[in-house]
């Protein structure tokens, strides 16, 4: 089952490694044969390569789009070298045997990535080289087909150990590799097509959905540790976020880090250029969020929160983290740390929590940017755009027959924005720019609200507070109170105004009982449930 190689066809865009492998080829005695800009590389190494114009007898034309779509070089690949009547036609028609092809495609993703236009972007589209590999592959009982640089020297170990030739297990994992890498590349021109060709009609949800995923890393585990897992990152990136983060320190990111540092992350974006802002996220809700003068102050607003909870939390601010905020946040055990950049005094301090992985994101993702979100169910998955609603002050409508003073409106606003992030039912009690209770993912939404009182007064106890923080506070409900009981234990906690969506058929006994317990509520008409 091992094949000689004696002659070769190399056509690559990325040109890497491209004269090393090819001197070595020309060594061991393999004719090269190449495509224009490859052939000149080639030459400049000092090879000699002959045209495929040569082998085809036509001229490479068409700014490149034909060059190698030819019988003399898909006959060369395709043919079955023992069986009598394909050697017969390759007789007939002066077809050579071609053994080995290099090929590598033109830059597809990285035109979509550099943010080229659509002409470019579709001269892009690699024709003759998917087919050259796809050929090669399905040859692979005689031919070899190479489409990854990072292959290029275990081809010259194989030739080396094998005399000149490659062995059936080489050739066959190289063809598997080769059509990973040609479905990858058409799910992202397909993927181009349905999501990113802004130029053309766009369908949201086309009938069959491309993905084009490759793996960034494999998992220790998944959530737990008899579940495998990996994390995969889509081929055109549309918004960086925690897998292109720079890891500065620490332990591996498991799954639940993976999961949690997102969370985390697209929750310190909501703030994004405004006041320094922490995010404190325990199984990917947060525990405590604050926003104040200074991120030390946040940081010590957001623990108050739920001091509890913070422990072997995660961690996300919207700015530099500074080096007094990093030995505060050193000072309890914290898994995660995520920051868009981190100084130099922060990277001092957590240089001896050895354990503590310490994530630089660069920039913050765009919590209002476009894409999709996706889950698996037993025999489907479910596909929705990203929830990028947003409601602003002008959009809030005041139903109460008291208004929102102006600190109850900020409180508002603030409360909504964490709750958009926490699992519903969500309740989020907030004052003065920080969270003073946060209820989540219970079945019903008095329950929420309950549970996050309760977690104000255990911090009110932890702290010595006269009372706790929910005595004036504004309360956030991530949908409408489909009955007044919710509202009145928020009431009952201390809350003087209220932000929900509306919307119950019940909203005028809802109201009725915010204007009996004089809270000032407004409506935001748009609801953000997160299961
Ligand atoms: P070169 O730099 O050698 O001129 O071109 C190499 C690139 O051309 C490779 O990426 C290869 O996949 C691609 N290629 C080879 N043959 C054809 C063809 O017939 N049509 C198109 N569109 N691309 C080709």
């Amino acid at each position: 089952s091992e094949k000689a190689i004696t002659r070769a066809l190399l056509s690559v865009s990325d040109k890497s490694g491209l004269a090393d492998l090819g001197a070595a080829l020309a060594a061991r005695g393999v004719e090269l044969v190449s495509t224009g800009g490859t052939a000149k590389a080639l030459r400049d190494a000092g090879l000699a390569v002959k045209d495929v114009s040569d082998l085809t007898g036509f001229p490479e034309m068409m700014d490149g789009r034909v060059k190698t779509l030819h019988p003399a070089v898909h006959g060369g690949l395709l043919a079955l070298r023992d069986n009598p009547e394909h050697v017969a036609a390759m007789e007939t028609h002066g077809i050579g045997a071609i053994d080995l092809v290099v090929v590598n495609l033109y830059p597809f993703e990285a035109t979509v990535a550099k943010g080229a236009g659509r002409a470019e972007i579709i001269e892009n589209i690699d024709i003759g080289g998917p087919s050259m590999v796809r050929s090669a592959a399905k040859n692979h009982g005689f031919v070899t087909i190479l489409t990854d640089p990072a292959d290029y020297p275990a081809l010259l170990e194989e030739l080396a150990v094998n005399d000149g030739a490659t062995t059936q297990a080489f050739r066959t994992r190289m063809a598997g590799k080769a059509y990973a890498r040609t479905a990858a590349y058409d799910s992202a021109i397909a993927s181009w097509f349905a999501f990113g060709d802004s130029d053309g009609e766009t369908t949201p949800f086309p009938e069959t959905l491309p993905i084009a995923l490759k793996r960034a890393d494999s998992l220790r585990y998944g959530e737990n540790p008899h579940q495998s897992a990996a994390i995969y990152v889509p081929q055109v990136i549309a918004a960086p976020g925690v897998p292109q983060a720079a890891q500065l320190q620490g332990k591996a990111l498991s799954y639940n880090n993976l999961n949690d540092a997102d969370a985390a992350l697209e929750l310190a974006a909501e703030f994004a250029g405004q006041e320094p802002a922490v995010v404190i996220v325990k199984h990917a809700n947060p525990c405590g969020v604050a926003q104040s003068g200074s991120l030390l102050a946040a940081w010590e607003a957001a623990l108050a929160c739920d001091s509890v909870s913070a422990f072997g939390g995660i961690v996300a601010v919207n700015c530099e983290l500074d080096g007094a905020t990093a030995e505060a946040i050193a000072g309890i055990f914290t898994e995660v740390v995520i920051a868009p950049t981190v100084s130099a005094e922060a990277r001092a301090v957590f240089a001896k929590k050895k354990n503590l992985r310490l994530l630089e994101s660069g920039a913050l993702p765009d919590p209002r940017r476009g894409g999709f979100a996706m889950k698996t169910i037993a025999g489907g998955m479910l596909i929705q755009s990203r929830d990028g609603g947003a409601v602003s002050r002008d959009d809030l409508k005041v139903v109460t027959s008291r208004a929102p003073t102006d600190q109850e409106l900020k409180d508002c606003l603030f409360a909504w924005t964490v709750a958009r992030h926490v699992k519903s039912n969500a309740i989020v009690y907030a004052k003065d720019g920080a969270t003073a209770g946060i209820g989540a993912g219970q079945m019903n939404r008095r329950d929420s609200a309950r549970i996050a009182a309760i977690k104000a007064k255990e911090a009110a106890e932890t702290y010595g507070w006269d009372a706790p923080r929910t005595h004036g506070s504004a309360v956030a409900s991530d949908a409408f109170f489909p009955f007044s009981d919710g509202l009145i234990s928020a009431a009952e906690a201390g809350a003087t105004a209220v932000i929900q969506p509306g919307g119950s058929i019940r909203d005028d006994e809802v109201i009725a009982a915010a204007d009996a317990a004089g809270l000032a509520m407004v409506f935001t008409g748009m609801r953000h449930f997160r299961h």
